[in-house]
């Protein structure tokens, strides 16, 4: 009798969405929480922010060396945002893929466009804050950015806001428990689709 199996194929989540929208503390509680998750730890030219760990957070290095790694067509997608180049380590992505391992990219919209041209069957979540005033009072409670680059991050949210409709799933983060719920259920619908048998 023939079996049916889901696909073994990982399932690659991309998640964006506005500075402060809390997109870093649901990923974090996910891993916790989903077996066979991984983040993909980008690459970045920014300066690392208090507490960040090499490896952990990013990996932080020079624009030159940055550059390099796009001429070897090392990365799956990279983009400038807020002056600085952030990107994803394409190997480890899709040797985890090939296992049946599932992986998070946490990345920008432009980035996110680019790795839905190569993996349309990608699942693409986009998390918002409750309401915009929520967004700027977040991201100045973060206090890890200068008066100026919040200003920058706040008008940039703006802009992002329209792109959701590229998405597959909008996630309200009004409180953290119930958007990784949120995320959880997407997962588990996702690998019962049946176009993924
Ligand atoms: P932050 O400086 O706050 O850590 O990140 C700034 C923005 O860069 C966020 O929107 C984050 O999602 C995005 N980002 C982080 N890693 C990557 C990446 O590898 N590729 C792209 N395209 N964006 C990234």
């Amino acid at each position: 009798m023939n079996k049916f199996q889901y696909d073994k194929k990982g399932l690659l989540i991309v998640i964006s969405g506005p500075s402060g929208a809390g997109k870093g503390t649901v990923c974090k509680a996910l891993l916790k929480e989903v077996r066979n998750l991984n983040i993909s730890v980008s690459m970045t030219t920014r300066k690392p922010r208090i507490g960040e760990i090499e490896g952990v957070n990013y990996y932080f290095v020079q624009e030159n060396e940055f550059k390099k790694m796009i001429k070897e067509g090392e990365l799956l997608e990279y983009a400038k945002v807020y002056d600085n180049y952030y990107g994803t380590p394409k190997n480890k992505v899709l040797e985890k893929l090939k296992h049946g391992e599932d992986v998070i990219l946490e990345i920008d919209i432009q980035g996110a466009l680019k790795v839905k041209s190569q993996f349309p069957e990608g699942v693409f979540i986009f998390i918002v804050p409750p309401s915009m005033e929520e967004l700027k009072n977040r991201i100045k409670k973060r206090g890890t950015e200068t008066e100026e680059e919040v200003t920058k991050r706040f008008q940039s949210s703006y802009k992002e806001i329209n792109y959701i409709s590229k998405y597959n799933y909008i996630v309200i983060n009004d409180d953290i428990e119930k958007a990784v719920e949120r995320i959880k259920s997407i997962i588990i619908a996702e690998k019962c689709r049946v176009d993924r048998l």
